[in-house]
């Protein structure tokens, strides 16, 4: 699968695609990468990439010129487009499963107060928030939908594990314990040093359910975990 990133800040997205499990995801090409700079592409003297909001107020706005060059070449129109954006749907596990059955997504890193609606308009198929608060790096949404993603891919991780994990099954995962078993007072609880792996597993469970039912009840009467995205590419 291929990530194409378009940002103001190559740097920030390209250390993230040479390290840890992602690195190693890379040199085994499991995933391809293309990191384009926004600024390549805008052609007056200053480079300029934004500019003043229409109808005043605050920030600046990245221009859509620049951008709509830099999408035409990474052939954007055909391709599934994500804008992250506070203002899109949330970003789920279901949904990055879902993008991770695509062979290439289009990233468009926003700044300042965010991007021209008419690049919205013409080229993004989906707005993504990773939730409801604002942070000033759209690399750093991308880099979490990015890596959301491409540990599902075949290879990357242990299936096991993937299998286990919080948001699933639309539940919380249960809690972990390693060695020692005594640590400041507080044990392992009994039944995962019994061996009996089905007790284990039913352990387990409950303790998700439990967990799911204190931190986020909502989940468990989601409709079927469904988050209304668009389902094609
Ligand atoms: N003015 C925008 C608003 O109120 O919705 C916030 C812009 S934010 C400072 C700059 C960029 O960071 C956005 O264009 C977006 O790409 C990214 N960003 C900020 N918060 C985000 C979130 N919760 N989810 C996804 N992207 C986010």
């Amino acid at each position: 699968m291929k990530f194409t990133v378009l940002t103001l800040f190559p740097e920030m997205v390209e250390s993230y695609f040479r390290s840890s499990v992602m690195a190693k995801a890379v040199d085994r090409e499991l995933v391809g990468y293309n990191v384009v700079n926004i600024r390549d592409f805008a052609t007056d003297r200053h480079r300029t990439c934004d500019d003043a909001p229409y109808g005043g107020g605050y920030g600046m706005v990245l221009k859509p010129e620049p951008l709509a060059r830099a999408l035409d070449s990474v052939g954007a129109m055909d391709k599934k487009v994500v804008y992250p954006s506070p203002a899109g749907r949330l970003f789920t596990q279901e949904y990055a499963a879902r993008l991770a059955e695509i062979p290439e997504i289009v990233l468009i890193c926003g700044r300042y107060e965010g991007i021209d609606q008419r690049i919205i308009d013409l080229y993004v198929h989906e707005e993504v928030t990773i939730g409801d608060y604002v942070i000033s790096s759209g690399e750093i949404a991308s880099i979490v939908i990015v890596d959301a993603v491409y540990r599902l891919l075949e290879g990357v991780i242990t299936p096991g594990s993937l299998q286990e994990e919080s948001h699933v099954d639309g539940l919380l995962e249960y809690p972990h314990y390693t060695r020692p078993e005594a640590f400041r007072g507080r044990s392992v609880p009994d039944v995962l040093l019994s061996g009996h792996h089905e007790q284990i597993r039913e352990w387990r469970r409950e303790q998700s359910i439990v967990r799911t039912r204190e931190r986020r009840p909502e989940l468990l009467t989601r409709d079927g975990g469904r988050d209304g995205f668009d389902t094609g590419s």
